[in-house]
């Protein structure tokens, strides 16, 4: 038998063995079918961070079956006296709220430039007993809304996030983060009063979530001391009422720049060193580096710029602008140099100057296990929604917060059309309907539940700080 046969027979022995193993993407789906709602929580574990949601495994749902499991009546939650002013507060603001998401949604600003929706955001709050602080801590579209009950107790941190992306608006949903945000620190606020329970709301207005990193901006100025626990949401793609506690990975923002010499093309071009070409190799390396990395390792780039010059003159500048996944911050470190080798090659072969430019990396979601598992008791309970905890191949500065304090930050399905997940034009469609805006007053609902027992339950915040500490 030859070399090349036993490989052969390697290879088949070893697709065997894989095949043989249950899958464990079907584990954790297959409770999601249409006739059971229970929740499959908790699954924060190290063996579950392997599996992965995308867009086209989830995305698509008749919008007119959507909703059919509602029928099933959930069994009474178990803090009754609580209940009550979260879900009539939210029931009530909801039309407020449905109008703030359309003004956002229908005024799509870039990172650092949500002027709109920083303006309407801090008069609704303002205008609903916050303490508001526009342009915080020196970033122009941030904010701050803050509301104190009585004498000490802790101190619940929401964030609201509001940019959109070039050229597809509000394709990431944000516009319905953005109010959620508002929802829960307002219905938090009436339990507050209503139980006098004493403790502090702060919602910060978290511009650049797409690209610039503002909540790493605001960590560092100081925008988040003294919060006990931060919450917020996003939308996604993905089985009619469900929610994802999982996590997500690490990105690392390069910007890499190539300097090289015009020349006339046709007349002399041996005088030119062709910057474009330097781009062009970098993209060609950084895609043969992709079959030897690991399937949960991302990497993706453009061409920004290629100096604007026409065919017959040599160019001499060239920007690219890469991201780079990985699911833990030291896989990143790793997969960053492999990354930074590609672009380095790629400027000594054509002779071209290269200037990189790496911007603070998004951390991994750290998920609180504690918190999380409140929220999948309650969505399950109270909304007749299952939980599940897949990773997500994608990347929030929100992982930065959650190495900070104990953080949630669920994600949750909303109607979309097939293959039209996050940053699709088909997302945009979908973070405006009424769906959308239904399925996100629910989980505001959850998550304002969840904040307000760290609030009021100390045995329960114990719990969570010392979860957090794991
Ligand atoms: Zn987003
Ligand atoms: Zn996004």
């Amino acid at each position: 038998m030859s070399p090349r046969q036993v490989g052969c027979f390697g290879t088949w022995f070893r697709r065997k063995q894989v095949s043989a193993e249950p899958s464990k993407t079907h584990e954790i789906s297959s409770p999601l079918g249409k006739s059971s709602a229970t929740a499959v929580v908790s699954s924060i574990s190290s063996e579950l961070k392997c599996n992965y949601i995308t867009p086209c495994d989830h995305s698509y749902a008749d919008m007119g079956d959507w909703w059919s499991q509602s029928d099933v009546q959930p069994p009474a939650y178990d803090a009754p006296g609580f209940d009550s002013v979260i879900d009539s507060t939210l029931d009530e603001l909801s039309p407020q709220l449905r109008k703030l998401s359309m003004e956002i949604h229908s005024h799509p600003e870039l990172a650092f430039c949500e002027v709109f929706a920083h303006d309407v955001l801090t008069t609704f709050m303002g205008s609903h007993g916050f303490t508001v602080t526009k342009s915080y801590l020196g970033l122009q579209t941030a904010f701050k809304a803050e509301f104190t009950h009585g004498k000490g107790g802790r101190v619940l941190g929401i964030n609201s996030e509001y940019d959109a992306l070039k050229g597809i608006g509000h394709a990431c949903g944000h516009n319905l983060i953005a109010w959620s945000g508002c929802g829960v620190a307002l219905a938090v606020k009436a339990a507050l009063e209503t139980h006098d329970i004493p403790g502090k709301v702060v919602l910060l207005g978290t511009p650049a979530e797409e690209s610039g990193g503002g909540k790493i901006i605001l960590l560092e100025r100081g925008a988040y001391d003294g919060m006990d626990l931060c919450v917020m949401c996003h939308p996604a793609p993905g089985p009619p009422q469900s929610a994802n506690i999982g996590g997500s990975i690490a990105v690392q923002d390069i910007t890499v720049e190539y300097a090289g010499r015009t020349a006339h093309a046709g007349a002399a071009p041996w005088e030119g060193r062709n910057a474009l070409d330097a781009a062009f190799l970098a993209y060609s390396s950084v895609s043969v580096l992709r079959q030897q990395m690991r399937p949960d390792h991302r990497v993706h780039g453009v061409i920004e710029s290629n100096g604007e010059m026409t065919p017959n003159v040599i160019p001499d500048y060239a920007k690219m602008h890469w991201l780079v996944r990985a699911p833990t911050s030291s896989d990143l470190t790793a997969f960053v140099e492999r990354v930074k080798q590609c672009l380095q090659a790629a400027a000594l072969a054509t002779g071209c100057e290269i200037k990189l430019h790496f911007e603070h990396p998004y951390l991994e979601l750290k998920q609180n296990e504690v918190l999380g598992r409140e929220f999948a008791d309650i969505v399950s309970k109270r909304y007749n929604m299952a939980t599940t905890g897949l990773t997500s191949s994608a990347s929030t500065d929100f992982g930065n917060v959650s190495y900070a304090m104990p953080a949630l930050h669920p994600g949750f399905a909303i109607p979309t059309e097939p293959n039209g997940g996050n940053h699709t034009i088909g997302f945009t469609k979908a973070a405006a309907s009424k769906e959308a805006h239904m399925q996100t007053l629910r989980v505001t609902k959850a998550l304002a539940h969840t904040g307000l027992r760290a609030l009021r339950d100390a045995e329960f915040f114990k719990q969570v700080k010392e979860s957090f500490k794991l």
